[in-house]
């Protein structure tokens, strides 16, 4: 069996879901499982939803009316016939969605996400399978919910993997064209949960692994995994293949084209990935396995933005050491500052931090308490693999360098731009 992953970008209108349909008659669906993810931006117009719905707006009804309007839009472009059942199936899942809003009585942040965002995934496979069905693909509608099992800690779900491994491996029909959501799974009491953003990729690797698959395929708007994002590096070049380590670490600092946890169950069973083009499918992309070499072998470059570099010192001269430290690292755990990189000396102690919760200035209250702290923000993290004089040189061109850190296979430079 294969595994076919489609994101976002590749389902985003009407041409996007017809081409899905050309790349599955190019390259086979017999014996293939679809994991799609929320239509184009849905997540983040879903995400606008639940704000509107936690700050009490007015403008909740019009946050949910055009998630409405953009759907519908596509299904216009689809069938020619509105009287197809899928405009009922839709309008269906967008009921439960405003009876949910209406009726929903959790104070629980994540817990209302979770519920609310999920609907981009159930309805972009519903439209998606009707579509198939319409152009005479048979397909099988699969609610991953009934198959991904997760603890309740919503927004970052960590899955059940023997109630999940039981559930996959048992009733997940062979010799036909699944479909199911990315990125969604559900807890002991059936509630909806999410497996962290853009973690379609992952659901991907849980059926694979779940199902011995023979590969997975996951389909992007780029030819395959490259030495940098080419939207920010014009000479971005394919890498043709990569090993299983290879990836993990260019996810890991921060390439965004794998979701970072994607990779670890098909190393474990060796199921190679392969990342293609959506657009030139029969393109062969980057194959990713065990211990292949990079090809071709080229610095690789990763890109981080809006960081914030934090200095600590002591204020008495007195050394930062273990004790310290640990209680420093927790309090940006409390925090949720995800530290993308450390760097320490005797009396002072500095790390790259990613603040996505805006939660800095109460964690600098606490900690100026007994540091002496300095900051810049906005600065840009830049990771090198496989480093060589050239490819630091074009990092720093320009730049303000205020910190590098340099190891045996990776060079890592913060700068601010000028
Ligand atoms: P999806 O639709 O599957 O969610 P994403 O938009 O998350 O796809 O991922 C594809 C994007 O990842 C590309 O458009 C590209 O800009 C970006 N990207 C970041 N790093 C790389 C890289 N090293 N190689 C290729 N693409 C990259
Ligand atoms: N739709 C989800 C997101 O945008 C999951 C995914 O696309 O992988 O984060
Ligand atoms: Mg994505």
């Amino acid at each position: 069996m294969r595994v076919f992953k489609f994101g976002g970008a590749s389902v985003k209108d009407a041409e996007g879901i017809k081409n899905v349909y050309d790349v599955l008659q190019k390259v086979g669906y017999e014996d293939v499982l679809l994991v799609v993810s929320a239509m184009g931006k849905t997540t983040n117009a879903l995400e606008v939803v639940i704000k509107d719905y936690f700050d009490k707006s007015s403008a909740l009804q019009s946050s949910v009316q055009e998630v409405k309007k953009y759907h519908n839009q596509i299904l216009l472009d689809l069938f020619e016939d509105d009287s197809n059942a899928v405009f009922t199936a839709v309008k269906a899942q967008f009921s439960d969605l405003d009876y949910f809003l209406a009726h929903n009585k959790s104070p629980n942040y994540d817990f209302v996400y979770d519920q609310v965002v999920s609907y981009g995934e159930l309805i972009s496979t519903t439209i998606l399978a009707h579509f198939m069905n319409h152009m005479d693909i048979k397909t099988q509608w699969i609610d991953v919910r009934n198959f991904i099992k997760t603890d309740s800690n919503y927004r970052d779900a960590t899955v059940d993997w023997d109630l999940t491994h039981k559930n996959i491996s048992k009733n997940v029909k062979r010799k036909t064209l699944n479909i199911t959501q990315g990125f969604l799974g559900s807890d002991e009491n059936n509630f909806t949960t999410t497996l962290g953003r853009e973690g379609s990729d992952y659901t991907a690797a849980i059926f694979a692994y779940c199902l011995n698959a023979d590969s997975v395929t996951i389909w992007k708007d780029v030819p395959g995994v490259m030495n940098a994002d080419p939207r920010y590096f014009e000479n971005a070049s394919l890498l043709n293949q990569i090993s299983y380590r290879e990836a993990i670490e260019l996810a890991f600092y921060g390439a965004t084209v794998i979701h970072p946890k994607t990779l670890q169950p098909l190393q474990r069973k060796e199921i190679p990935l392969y990342v293609k083009s959506f657009i030139n499918p029969l393109l062969k992309g980057t194959s990713v396995s065990r211990g292949v070499n990079l090809e071709p072998y080229l610095p690789c470059f990763i890109v981080k933005r809006n960081q914030l570099l934090i200095s600590l010192s002591s204020i008495d001269f007195s050394f930062i050491m273990e004790e310290n430290i640990s209680e420093i690292f927790s309090l940006f755990h409390e925090f949720k500052l995800k530290v993308n990189l450390i760097q320490n000396t005797a009396i002072s102690f500095s790390v790259c931090v990613e603040d996505k919760f805006y939660n800095f200035n109460e964690l600098n209250a606490i900690l100026s308490k007994k540091f002496k702290v300095d900051y810049s923000q906005n600065v840009t993290l830049y990771t090198i693999r496989h480093f060589n004089d050239s490819a630091a040189q074009t990092v720093e061109n320009g730049k303000k360098v205020i910190l590098k850190q340099i190891s045996t296979e990776t060079m890592q430079i913060v700068t601010s731009e000028n």
